[in-house]
């Protein structure tokens, strides 16, 4: 599975997690490899990172989700673990990655992280 997890100390300190999701949407960067950790099997993806989610402790209130392509490529039911973590770890801020084309579903991804908010 190799490192999926990490911390990042200092001025900006954060949790980060590497997660494996669809195959990226433009996929054609020349310097990109992470595009070779894209899966086209859901079950398998959500199954790692069901496992990498579980380290996360919500320590520094911060988490960086990176996922070799978008946040609209990460599948439903991993989008949804984050979401429970995010509130129940009391995350403050979340960071996502998402390729230009996307620019118009961000609105998307924010309403379903606040749909819980308490
Ligand atoms: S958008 Fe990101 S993941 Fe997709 S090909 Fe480019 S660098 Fe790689």
């Amino acid at each position: 599975m190799g490192i999926r997890y990490s911390k990042v100390y200092g001025k900006f300190a954060r949790e980060i997690v590497l997660l494996k999701s669809f195959p990226c949407i433009y996929g054609k960067c020349s310097f990109c490899n992470y595009i070779e950790d894209n899966s086209i099997d859901e079950n398998e993806i959500n199954s790692i990172n069901l496992e990498v989610l579980k380290e996360i402790t919500g320590e520094f209130k911060i988490l960086e989700v990176i996922n070799s392509g978008s946040v609209f490529e990460i599948p439903q039911k991993t989008l949804e673990k984050i979401r429970e973590i995010v509130y129940e770890k009391n995350i403050e801020i979340l960071y996502f990655e998402a390729y230009y084309t996307y620019i118009n579903r961000l609105d998307e991804i924010i309403s379903f992280l606040i749909k819980i908010k308490k």
